[in-house]
C-alpha cells in the first residue's frame, strides 16, 4: 500500500456540500425566492481604501527593477513582523519580539501544519464543537485512531454548551496538545482571563502545549476579554498563537496571517521556535510581498480606522441577529465579541430539521451545528458576514418564523 491510509478514516466534509446541495435544490424549486445567506464564514465588505492603496503601490514597486522583490524571507518581511509585534502585542502591553512572529498565508494552513512538530503519539484535545481543521489535520497524520461516525477513538473532546456556560473544563485524562479558540468558531463565545490562567497553569504543570487561535480577535470589544494568550503570565512557555488578517481586514482572498512561536517554548529540550523555523523554511516560500505590504497598511492610522469600521459593521449585524433570537425566546451566545451567533435549535429540532425549516419557511440559510462536532448536535450557527440590508431582512423573517415554530 503506497497511499496514506489515514485518509480512509476521514469522513468526507459533508457539511458545506450538503448545505450547498439543499440550497441549490430549494432555489431550483423556488426560482423567485430571495434566499438570504447567513451561513457564510467569509467576509463580504470590500478591502479598505488604505489597503488597496498599499497594494497598488506595491504592484508599482514590482514593476521597476530597482524595487522588484522576488523570493522573500520564509518567515515574512521584517516590516510586517515588526508591525504585528507592535500593533497586535506591544499595543496591549504584551512583549512578543518580531522574530517570534512568523508571517503566513492563512491560519488555516498554520493551524493545520503545526501538528507536524509533535510526536505521532501526542494526545490531542479539542473543545467541542470545534473548527474542523484542527481535527482533520491530526486525523490525516494518523493521530486520532478510528472514526465511528461520531467520534474519533484517540481524541479528547471537551464539550462546551449551555450546561457549562461554554467554558471548557480542564481535561481529566492526560493530554499533550490542546486547541483553544477565542473568540470561538462556531460558538462565538470568548475565554475569560481566569479561564486562560487555569489553562496556562494546567499546561505548565503537565507539559502540554496550547495551540491558541485568535483569528477573530478584532471582534473583541472592551478590555475584559483577553486578546492574546500571552496576556497571561507564563503563557510564553506553553503556548503557540495563530492570528489572521482574514476576518480582521477582509484578507480571505488576499491571504495573510501570523503565528507566534515564543523562543521560550521548549519541549524535550528542543526549541519549538527552531523547529517551526526549520519546517517553514523547508515547506513554505513566503506570503507575497504585495500582500504583506497590504497587511502592513492595516496598522497605519487610516488603515486602522477603516478596518475597525468594517468590524463594527459586522458586529452591528451580529447584535441584531442575537437580539432577534432572544426577543423570540431563543437563548443565544456569541455575537458580542464575534461575528457568529450560536444557539440550541428551537422546539427540540435537530440541526438539519431546523436548517430545513429556516430555508423552507423563511428562505434563510444557516449552518447546522452538528457539522462542528458531537456537542454541536441540536445547535445552529448564524453569521453576521452578510450585508446590513440582508441581515435586517433576515431578522424580520426570523422574528415572524420563530414564534410559529415554538407554537
Ligand atoms: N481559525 C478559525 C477559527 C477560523 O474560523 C478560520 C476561518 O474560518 C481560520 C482559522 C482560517 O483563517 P485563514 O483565512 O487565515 O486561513
Amino acid at each position: 500500500m503506497i497511499t496514506n491510509k489515514n485518509f480512509g478514516e476521514i469522513p468526507q466534509s459533508y457539511l458545506f456540500s450538503e448545505v450547498a446541495e439543499r440550497v441549490r435544490r430549494f432555489e431550483q424549486q423556488h426560482p423567485d425566492a430571495r434566499v438570504l445567506r447567513l451561513g457564510i464564514g467569509d467576509v463580504t465588505r470590500p478591502l479598505a481604501p488604505a489597503i488597496v492603496e498599499a497594494l497598488h503601490s506595491a504592484v508599482d514597486e514590482q514593476a521597476a527593477a530597482a524595487s522588484f522583490q522576488g523570493y522573500g524571507p520564509e518567515t515574512g518581511y521584517g516590516f510586517l513582523r515588526e508591525a504585528i509585534a507592535a500593533g497586535e502585542y506591544a499595543a496591549i502591553g504584551v512583549d512578543v519580539s518580531p522574530d517570534e512572529v512568523f508571517v503566513g498565508d492563512g491560519s488555516k494552513s498554520d493551524s493545520a501544519n503545526i501538528q507536524e512538530l509533535f510526536a505521532d503519539s501526542a494526545r490531542v484535545a479539542v473543545t467541542d464543537p470545534v473548527y474542523p481543521v484542527y481535527v482533520d489535520s491530526n486525523a490525516m497524520a494518523g493521530r486520532l485512531g478510528t472514526f465511528d461516525g461520531d467520534r474519533w477513538s484517540n481524541l479528547s473532546y471537551i464539550p462546551c454548551d449551555d450546561s457549562n456556560d461554554y467554558r471548557p473544563a480542564l481535561p481529566e485524562e492526560p493530554v499533550e496538545l490542546i486547541y483553544l479558540c477565542s473568540p470561538n468558531n462556531p460558538t462565538g463565545t470568548t475565554m475569560s482571563r481566569e479561564d486562560l490562567e487555569a489553562w496556562v497553569a494546567y499546561a505548565r504543570k503537565t507539559g502540554a502545549v496550547i495551540l491558541f487561535d485568535v483569528a477573530y480577535r478584532a471582534f473583541i470589544t472592551g478590555d475584559d476579554v483577553p486578546r492574546s494568550i500571552y496576556e497571561i503570565e507564563g503563557a510564553d512557555e506553553v503556548a503557540i498563537e495563530f492570528g489572521s488578517f482574514s476576518k480582521t481586514a477582509g484578507f480571505t482572498g488576499l491571504r495573510c496571517s501570523w503565528t507566534v512561536v515564543p523562543k521560550k517554548l521548549q519541549r524535550d529540550g528542543v526549541s519549538l521556535h527552531t523547529m517551526w523555523l526549520r519546517r517553514q523554511s523547508t515547506k513554505f516560500n513566503g506570503t507575497p510581498y504585495i500582500v504583506q505590504r497590504a497587511a502592513e497598511a492595516t496598522y497605519s492610522p487610516a488603515g486602522r480606522e477603516q478596518v475597525r469600521a468594517d468590524v463594527e459593521y459586522y458586529l452591528a449585524n451580529a447584535r441584531l441577529i442575537r437580539e432577534t433570537l432572544e426577543n423570540a425566546g431563543v437563548k443565544a451566545v456569541g455575537g458580542e465579541h464575534s461575528p457568529y451567533v450560536w444557539f440550541r435549535c428551537p422546539a427540540g429540532m435537530d440541526s438539519w430539521e431546523f436548517f430545513d425549516a429556516l430555508l423552507e419557511q423563511a428562505q434563510i440559510v444557516g449552518t447546522p451545528g452538528v457539522g462542528f462536532g458531537p456537542t454541536g448536535a441540536g445547535h445552529f450557527r448564524l453569521s453576521a458576514f452578510n450585508t446590513a440590508e440582508a441581515t435586517q431582512e433576515a431578522a424580520g423573517r426570523l422574528a415572524e418564523l420563530l414564534p410559529k415554530l415554538a407554537s
